[in-house]
């Protein structure tokens, strides 16, 4: 079967990928927004304003605090396109909030 003209759908908002540079890969091999993951990181880890999730490279993103200055320093790194060391530390951060 020739996949090439298969249409990806997000993982999490279910519409298509269109572009899929700027797509993520789930841990379970299907793909999402880049956004979606965004906003998937943002109300798992209860990134609240002034912090922000932003993508640092290679599957990773980082959930940043701004400090009394106006710096922004890392405060979560998360690996979401390694399937383990996601998964782990997602339950490591569901369980610790409990
Ligand atoms: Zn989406």
């Amino acid at each position: 079967m020739n996949n090439s003209d298969t249409q990806h759908i997000c993982a999490l908002c279910g519409k298509p990928v269109k572009v899929l540079s700027e797509a993520i890969s789930e841990p379970d091999g299907s793909l999402s927004h880049f956004d979606c993951v965004i906003e998937k990181i943002r109300k798992e880890y209860r990134v609240e304003e002034p912090d922000t999730v932003s993508y640092i490279g290679q599957g990773r993103f980082a959930v940043c605090t701004k400090d009394e200055d106006g710096k922004y320093t890392i405060r979560d790194r998360i690996n979401y396109e390694s399937t383990d060391s996601f998964l782990s530390m997602k339950k490591l951060v569901e369980s610790s909030r409990e």
